[in-house]
C-alpha cells in the first residue's frame, strides 16, 4: 500500500531527498516550503511528479502559518501515515557572544514549530501513523562536546524537541500514533557541511529504512539514523 508522506523543509538538504525518495517508491507527498517561488530542484520533482506532489507554503516561524497549512489539507480527505518535521537551523555562536534572538530563532525552529506543525495535524493521523522528529544528536545531554564551539541554541532547542516529542508521544499514545526522535548522523547538507562523514543519499537510505521499521514499540524514543537508541 502507498503512503501519504509530509514532510517539511523540502527545498534542500535532507527534505528535498526524503521527498525524492518518497516519490521514487510511488507514494503520495505533500512537501512545505517557505521560499516563494520554490527553489528549482523541488519545481523539477514537481513537474516530473505532478500527481503525486503538492508544495504548500509554511513558514515555520509564523504560527498562523502553520494553522493555515493544517486547515487547507481538511477539504483533501487524507491520512498521513508519516509526518517528517525536518526543517531546521544551526547558527553558532560561541560563548561571549550569545544573543538573545539566536536562541529565540533556534527554539521557534527547532522545537516550537515542529510541536506546532505535529498538533494541527494531528488530525489527519491514524491509528499507527509515524511522526518523525528530526533532531540532532547533540541534543543528547551526554553528548560529548569535545572542541565543539559554539552550538549551545542548537543543542538546547533540539534536547528541548526530545522532551516535548516524548511528551507528546505520551497524550498520543491512546491513538496509537507513534512518536519518534530520529538523528540523521553528521551529513553533506548545507547544515552538515563538506566535511560531514555521510552522504544525503546514505544518510536518506538509511533514516527512510529506519522509519519503515518503526512500530509502537518505538514510540516516545531517541534513534539513530540505523535505529539503534541514543541516550537522553
Ligand atoms: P539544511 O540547512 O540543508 O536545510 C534546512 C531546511 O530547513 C531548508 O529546507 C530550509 O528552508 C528549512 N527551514 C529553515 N528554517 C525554516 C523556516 N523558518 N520555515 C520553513 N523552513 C525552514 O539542513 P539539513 O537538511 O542538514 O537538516 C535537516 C534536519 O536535520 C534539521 O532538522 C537538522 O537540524 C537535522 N540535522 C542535520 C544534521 C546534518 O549533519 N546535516 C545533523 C543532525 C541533525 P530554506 O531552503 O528556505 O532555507
Amino acid at each position: 500500500m502507498k503512503n501519504s508522506i509530509l514532510v517539511t523543509g523540502a527545498d534542500r538538504g535532507l527534505g528535498l531527498a526524503f521527498v525524492e525518495h518518497y516519490l521514487q517508491q510511488g507514494n503520495n507527498v505533500i512537501a512545505t516550503s517557505r521560499r516563494q517561488p520554490i527553489g528549482d530542484a523541488l519545481q523539477n520533482l514537481q513537474q516530473l511528479y505532478q500527481d503525486k506532489l503538492t508544495v504548500y507554503f509554511v513558514d515555520l516561524t509564523d504560527e498562523l502559518s502553520i494553522n493555515h497549512f493544517a486547515e487547507q489539507l481538511a477539504p483533501l480527505n487524507i491520512a498521513l501515515d508519516i509526518v517528517i518535521n525536518n526543517a531546521g537551523i544551526s547558527v553558532e555562536q560561541s560563548l561571549g557572544n550569545w544573543k538573545t534572538e539566536n536562541f529565540i530563532q533556534h527554539f521557534m525552529v527547532n522545537s516550537i514549530a515542529p510541536m506546532l506543525m505535529a498538533q494541527a495535524v494531528l488530525p489527519y493521523m491514524n491509528a499507527n501513523s509515524k511522526l518523525v522528529q528530526i533532531s540532532s544528536g547533540v541534543g543528547s545531554a551526554q553528548w560529548n562536546i569535545g572542541t565543539e564551539k559554539g552550538l549551545d541554541a542548537y543543542a538546547a532547542s533540539k534536547g528541548a524537541l526530545n522532551i516535548l516529542s516524548r511528551r507528546l508521544s505520551a497524550k498520543v499514545a491512546d491513538k496509537n500514533i507513534i512518536v519518534s526522535l530520529l538523528n540523521p548522523g553528521w551529513v553533506q547538507t548545507d547544515m552538515g557541511g563538506s566535511a560531514a562523514t555521510t552522504t544525503i543519499e546514505q544518510a536518506t537510505l538509511q533514516m527512510t529504512h529506519t522509519i519503515a521499521q518503526l512500530s509502537l514499540k518505538h514510540s516516545g524514543l531517541f534513534i539513530e539514523a540505523d535505529g539503534t537508541l541514543i541516550p537522553w
